[in-house]
């Protein structure tokens, strides 16, 4: 255990439905549902005012709208979401060099290696409210909850105790006075499986499970686990802050209007994508060894998979059937908004075999997207009106979509609604840059 509080970890409130509130002013202060919007959709985040009714994260959006008729449903903005987490991840690499991003709201900090005077209490406690109020600032008035911690468990476990909009130092040397009586479930990697297993053993809490032998509590859950959970029931958590490290790659993705649901089309995709990515390797006299897929499903969950192949590779084919093979491990039944294919762990290497293979018959040719609904106005979109300007889709159905015109930095704003086909309205959604 580190002797110093030298972790932080930050996570955004809220954060998906607190980005709809500030660009939408008229949903502030009310209850809104990100996701859940189709028919077989979950709810992504609920605002706190929606949380109030019980909707939660993972919800289906039945359930969700059974429970909170009156929230706003929300398809999404997926740019708004990543260029406002951007401006969050350069303010903690201002304060630290040591920044380790765990999804588009929640990173952790390496105080350590801030350069500060001291790790004292008082002074951490500072610089995490003196960071909390410039998240506040850059993001446009969201607000951060931050944990601050002698390792990584405990600073993601005190960030959890003051939501939203608060802050936890947990001072050395009481890790585990604040532990003992939390719920096992604290624990990362304590799902319900595990839960139920120490549950039948008599174990719920942490100061339960500090009572138990590591080879009993190897002998329930197995080496890996058992091992691991011992160490964290004692607050030991040495892992560091690993920072993104800059990997050379070469990637190329694509955004869906429709949410793909037929694999083949999916398979497809990725083999003209690897096909892309082999071209761009060998104009850049780059091979490599690591093949990854990004999948975004319709609920924002990103998902990657990696292979490593025995030696490097700058062939399309190759990448293409390593890329199919990687999604075929994935759940996509609910539908996919971008897929993407990258080869990374790039040598300047020039391939010695310049004649290569024949390209096989992969189908990639036959790959036709469906037509994409061109004028689909999905709830919370935001689109553009030749006179009326900026606004979002309130609503649509039966050839009428219905706008709010308002921005972050107006009012609440006029509702007009249009025919759906109206020429003089348009979707507004900037291009991918990740
Ligand atoms: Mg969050």
């Amino acid at each position: 255990m580190r002797t110093t509080a030298s972790i932080l970890h930050l996570d955004l409130d809220a954060f998906f439905a607190a980005v709809e509130q500030r660009d939408k002013p008229s949903l502030r202060g009310k209850p809104v549902i990100v996701g859940g919007t189709g028919g077989r959709g979950v709810v992504s985040t609920a605002s706190y005012e929606a949380r109030k009714y019980g909707v939660g994260s993972a919800m289906s959006g039945r359930e969700a709208r059974a429970r909170c008729p009156h929230a706003a449903f929300l398809s999404g903005r997926f740019h708004a979401y990543r260029a406002t987490s951007k401006e969050v991840m350069r303010v903690l690499r201002d304060l630290s060099p040591l920044v380790e991003p765990l999804s588009l709201d929640e990173a952790f900090v390496d105080l350590a290696a801030a350069g500060l005077p001291d790790l004292d209490v008082a002074t951490v406690s500072e610089v995490g409210e003196q960071l909390r109020e410039r998240v506040h600032e850059v993001t446009g008035g969201l607000t951060a909850t931050v944990g601050i911690a002698s390792s990584k468990f405990l600073a993601k476990v005190a960030s959890e105790l003051d939501k939203p909009d608060g802050m936890t130092v947990v001072p050395p040397g009481t890790e585990l006075d604040l532990l003992r009586p939390m719920n096992v479930t604290v624990i990362p990697g304590v799902g319900p499986a595990t839960t139920e297993r120490l549950r039948r053993a008599g174990i719920h809490t942490i100061a339960e499970l500090e009572l138990v032998s590591q080879e009993e509590l190897v002998r329930l859950l197995g080496q890996a686990h058992g091992a691991g959970l011992w160490h964290l029931a004692r607050a030991q958590d040495h892992r560091p802050v690993l920072p993104e490290r800059e990997t050379k790659s070469i990637s190329v993705e694509g955004t869906y209007d429709t949410d793909l649901t037929d694999r083949r089309l999916m398979e497809g995709l990725l083999t003209r994508q690897a096909r892309e990515v082999g071209t761009r390797m060998r104009k850049n006299g780059y091979s490599g060894r690591t093949v990854t897929i990004k999948v975004r499903l319709y609920d924002f969950t990103t998902l990657s998979r990696s292979s490593t192949l025995p030696s490097p590779t700058d062939d399309g084919g190759t990448i293409g059937r390593v890329a199919r093979s990687l999604l075929g491990d994935l759940d996509t039944t609910g539908g996919v908004r971008l897929l993407g294919v990258g080869v990374s762990g790039l040598a300047d290497w020039v391939q010695e075999d310049l004649f290569g293979e024949e390209p096989d018959d992969d189908g990639a040719d036959e790959v036709v997207l469906p037509e994409p609904p061109r004028r689909t106005w999905p709830p919370g979109a935001d689109v553009v009106h030749d006179e009326m300007g900026a606004g979002w889709v309130w609503g649509s159905g039966s050839g009428v979509v219905t706008v709010r015109f308002e921005t972050a930095e107006t009012g609440p704003g006029p509702v007009r609604s249009y025919k759906a086909d109206d020429p003089a309205l348009h979707r507004y959604e900037p291009p991918a840059d990740d």
